[in-house]
């Protein structure tokens, strides 16, 4: 057992909850040290406390990236006090134990996050503090460190439980703790520098997160499973606040981010949206001069798939649409505003997870998706590709209308969060029939007409909604036998990227069943 805690070292960023921390050290007998803003603070507020410049003898320097770097600080921190040559060598130098640090670091990523400019993050790279945090948290046989604020408390209490110490296990808690810290610092550099030099694919690159949220389990209930925030600051699923409802599960998380982020390709100035995702692929996508009637398009686009799916937004959720999506199980509903007729009519349903975000995703915002695979990560820059009319290029004798056009850029916006491969029917602002994740795209087309054929049943409709839609095709047709399935189901109209070796063939059969075909130039597998 260690003798009671004689020194610490307190060096914050951010002051919260410092004074009442050192307070409390004071009280049990704890000589504090501090660095200069630190040091202040806790003088202003009546804290007997030592600048570390007196215990180095050195002034802080060259605007402060010269303060703790010292070895009467870090020997303090790294000596072994069981270690005859280390207690030997703190007397001849008169070195004095540190046995507690307390240090958050300069805001790096809080500096990157308001934008600053290039030297400013740089200054704003902290040295002497995650130096400090490594030593510290090396030698956690001796010392304690502790670097967030919300671990004041826990050690307060472990001093009052272990006769003014730490346990060992604390300490190790806490150093793990440290280290998770300085690396994730490193790797919030890293990463800004990358972006900040034009460097698309470094060397080494680093990933680091922040625990958002234990889960109760992964996708199967034999795994576990947590959520990481990535430190940007990019509406979505992360950013999302919870209204109300159980837990969000791996799988809505998952879900719920799919579905948010086909939603954000409908700006609210073209008009409202509603995505509902089922494993990750839209079951239903649509617009309308309503909310609601957004809704209710998407949901005849496959009412059995939307039972038990999470529906997503494009602007603020009210109560009539709330009434609407009521009228079945829904797991998890996300918007970026929710009004009080909407939450009230939620608040009855006791199961469903409503989520708010603050605003919607920048689809066209670049940024960084990567995947595991067996022994490494895949690393691609996110598919951000957008079109517009400008891009395409008509291929056959017929040319679309401009309602057809307006059909054909919804379904392309849609098949590219469609898992390949993949084929969209839309007619009227809305999917009318969704194949998704097939090995051949004929199984695709077939699937999505057979969806149709089932829903124009349920819907009483004399003849599918495929007749005389709009299709996009995810990747080029390498043969014309998907094009002409798509043509069977009804389709009048084709969006594909183009560029296979038998465009030709594909743009002959399509002027032969009278298609008008366009080319985007893009591909957007997805998988
Ligand atoms: P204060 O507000 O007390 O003046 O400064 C506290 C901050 O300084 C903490 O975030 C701490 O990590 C950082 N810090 C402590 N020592 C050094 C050092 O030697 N160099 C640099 N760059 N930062 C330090």
């Amino acid at each position: 057992n260690l003798a009671p805690l004689r020194r610490a070292l307190l060096s914050v960023s951010d002051k919260t909850g410092l004074v009442d921390l050192a307070k409390a050290l004071d009280a049990r007998g704890v000589e504090l040290l501090s660095t200069g803003g630190s040091a202040q603070a806790l003088r202003d507020a009546g804290v007997p406390v030592k600048d570390v410049s007196e215990v180095t003898g050195f002034p802080e320097m060259m605007d402060g990236r010269v303060k703790t770097l010292h070895p009467k600080v870090h020997g303090g921190l790294l000596a072994l006090r069981d270690n005859d040559d280390h207690v030997a060598a703190m007397f001849e130098h008169d070195i004095k134990a540190i046995d507690l640090l307390v240090v958050n670091l300069y805001p790096f990523e809080a500096t990157v996050a308001k934008g600053a400019d290039y030297d400013t993050c740089i200054e704003n790279i902290d040295i002497g503090g995650p130096a400090m945090i490594r030593a510290a948290a090396k030698n956690h046989s001796f010392v304690t460190t502790v670097v967030d604020v919300e671990d004041y408390d826990a050690l307060l209490v472990e001093l009052d439980e272990n006769d003014g110490q730490t346990s060992l296990r604390f300490r190790q808690k806490m150093a793990q703790v440290a280290y998770a810290r300085t690396g994730a610092y490193d790797a919030a550099v890293s990463t800004w520098m990358a972006g900040a030099i034009g460097e698309e694919t470094p060397r080494r690159r680093v990933f680091a997160g922040t625990l958002a949220q234990p889960l109760r389990y992964g996708e199967n209930p034999h795994q576990g499973a947590a959520f990481y925030r990535d430190g940007s600051n990019r509406p979505g699923i992360a950013l999302a606040e919870q209204l109300q409802g159980k837990e969000l599960s791996y799988n809505n998380i998952n879900d719920t981010d799919a579905a948010f982020e086909l939603v954000s390709e409908f700006l609210p100035r073209d008009g409202f949206a509603c995505a509902i995702i089922k494993h990750a692929n839209p079951c239903g996508v649509a617009t309308g001069a309503t909310l609601k009637e957004a809704y209710q398009k998407a949901f005849d686009c496959d009412r059995t798939s939307a039972f038990g799916g999470i529906v997503a937004l494009n602007s603020t959720l009210d109560g009539d649409t709330a009434e609407a999506i009521s009228e079945i199980f829904t797991e998890v509903v996300i918007a970026p505003g929710v009004d009080q007729a909407a939450k009230d009519i939620f608040a009855k349903k006791k199961n469903l997870r409503l989520l708010m975000t603050p605003g919607l995703a920048n689809t066209a915002e670049p940024g960084t998706a990567w995947k595991q695979v067996s022994g490494g990560i895949l690393v691609q820059n996110r598919d951000n590709g957008q079109i517009d009319l400008n891009d395409l290029k008509i291929v056959t004798k017929v040319a679309p209308t401009d309602d057809q056009m307006r059909d054909l850029l919804f379904a392309w916006k849609v098949a590219k969060h469609v898992k390949s491969n993949a084929i969209v029917y839309v007619k009227d602002g809305a999917t009318v029939g969704v194949g998704a994740g097939q090995m051949s795209r004929v199984d695709s087309a077939l699937i999505a007409a057979k969806k149709a054929e089932r829903m124009a049943e349920t819907l009483g409709l004399a003849e599918p909604l495929t007749k005389g839609s709009a299709v996009a095709s995810d990747a080029f047709f390498p043969f014309a036998d998907g094009l002409m399935e798509a043509a069977a189901a009804g389709a009048a109209c084709v969006i594909q990227p183009g560029g296979s070796m038998r465009d030709d063939e594909v743009i002959a059969a399509a002027d032969e069943a009278g298609l008008a075909m366009v080319l985007t130039g893009m591909r957007h597998f997805r998988h």
